[in-house]
């Protein structure tokens, strides 16, 4: 495959943009080469500016579940924004798809929409720090909650890609509240709290992790962050910006039947469009401000156009209970499929998977923590993803990102890429 316009373009917005790039994980630093520019999508397909086409395994890094241009998100987008695209006065479709989101997902009485999942989790840490009286916060080492200042200690996803996981600009103030545990580690969670009494307002996690690879919670993980959070006092957030409406229609807090006090939305909530969010019951969201003390604010939050993407998005996943089983069945037939040709020519690899965030890492242990996840063989996972892009398969450009499988694949194209898998595996 040839990339050279994109190569050209990439030229010309290196020189008015940071890196070229607007969001540092979409660089291709970690592998080599340039990014690919993209001209359209549809479906399960991404259409490059030299004419490629390349099956999509990242689908904007989560939100495309159905697929691109799915036709009832860029229907309700048009007809919306015939009739004004902001107003920053209330709107019916707000409310809409606040009720929609509050009947999806359990444990939840109210929700506020906001512009990105690095917002929603920002103001979820200050809800919790305003209904607690508390300041700390326990973060997971590798799990990414965007980027504003609170999260970016060793954090996942870009942050790590680029060798700064705590980044400067983060005051030593600020750091000094974040305390970080291992993930899926209960007893270093239980020493944080013993030695903090009181202090520690909320627990954050990925209740799934998918920024350092996709890393399931080990059994009883997210059962013993129940117990320690309410036997001592402290909120649990799960951020389910990757996992929400991914997953199952409630996220995680369906899946494994744990109940979450904070719960965060990004990505699928907006069905491709700017959205984020956050939810909890009605007595710690009544905190927020007009209702509370506890202020948070938007221009342009809940977007007539963003909600109606995210309202046609939900109503899909509602009205067809059938899409996360079948989400389920084709990743479990792409790992499988993975499995057996890595194997076939002796690579040593762990996959790992929850329904459709899948990921493969190069080494033969566990990947259950940062520390696991970091071991991975990462000049094998750089010609495994030129190797694909050659192929025209497109996974993220980095060996710490999840793959998000979208309902718009059919079996041919997961066929495809098991075959390119084989063919590039072996040349390892
Ligand atoms: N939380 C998680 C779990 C994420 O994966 C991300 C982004 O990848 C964020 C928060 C931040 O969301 P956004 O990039 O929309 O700000």
């Amino acid at each position: 495959m040839i990339y050279q316009r994109s190569s050209q373009l990439f030229a010309e917005a290196e020189k008015v943009i940071p890196g070229g790039v607007n969001s540092p994980v979409r660089a291709f630093k970690a592998v080599g080469g340039t990014p690919i520019f993209v001209k359209s999508a549809k479906g399960a397909y991404l259409y490059d500016e030299d004419g490629n086409r390349l099956i999509d395994y990242i689908n904007s890094w989560g939100p495309m579940v159905l697929g691109h241009a799915y036709a009832p998100v860029v229907d309700a987008v048009v007809a919306k924004a015939q009739l004004g695209t902001s107003f920053g006065m209330p709107t019916e479709l707000e409310t809409q798809i606040a009720a929609l989101a509050v009947s999806m997902v359990p444990n939840i009485d109210k929700i506020r929409f906001v512009n990105s999942g690095t917002e929603a989790c920002m103001s979820a840490i200050r809800l919790a720090r305003g209904y607690t009286k508390r300041d700390k916060i326990i973060k997971f080492a590798g799990c990414y909650h965007g980027h504003s200042d609170s999260f970016l200690i060793q954090a996942g996803s870009g942050a790590i890609t680029f060798g700064s996981p705590n980044s400067p600009g983060v005051t030593e103030g600020t750091a000094k509240d974040t305390l970080l545990a291992r993930y899926n580690d209960l007893d270093n969670v239980e020493t944080l709290i013993a030695a903090n009494k009181n202090e520690i307002a909320a627990i954050i996690v990925e209740p799934v992790a998918g920024n350092m690879g996709c890393i399931p919670p080990q059994n009883g993980f997210l059962e013993g962050l129940r117990q320690l959070c309410s036997d001592n006092g402290i909120l649990l957030i799960f951020d389910e910006v990757m996992t929400g409406f991914r997953l199952a229609k409630g996220g995680v807090q369906e899946l494994y039947g744990i109940q979450a006090d904070i719960v965060c939305f990004g990505k699928v909530i907006g069905g491709g469009l700017p959205v984020g969010a956050f939810a909890a019951r009605s007595e710690i969201m009544n905190h927020l401000a007009p209702l509370g003390p506890v202020y948070q604010a938007g221009t342009l939050s809940g977007n007539p156009l963003a909600m109606a993407a995210g309202l046609a998005m939900l109503q899909a996943l509602n009205n067809d209970a059938a899409i996360f089983q079948r989400l389920e069945e084709k990743t479990a037939y792409l790992a499988a499929g993975i499995d057996r040709v890595l194997k076939a020519n002796n690579v040593v690899f762990t996959i790992n998977r929850v329904g459709s965030m899948i990921s493969v890492h190069f080494d033969a242990d566990p990947v259950v923590d940062f520390q696991s996840a970091a071991k991975g063989d990462n000049a094998t996972f750089k010609k495994f993803f030129h190797g694909l892009l050659q192929e025209g398969i497109y996974i993220a450009p980095s060996a710490y990102e999840t793959w998000f499988i979208t309902d718009a694949l059919t079996y041919e194209d997961l066929d495809v890429t098991i075959q390119a898998i084989d063919k590039v595996s072996k040349t390892f």
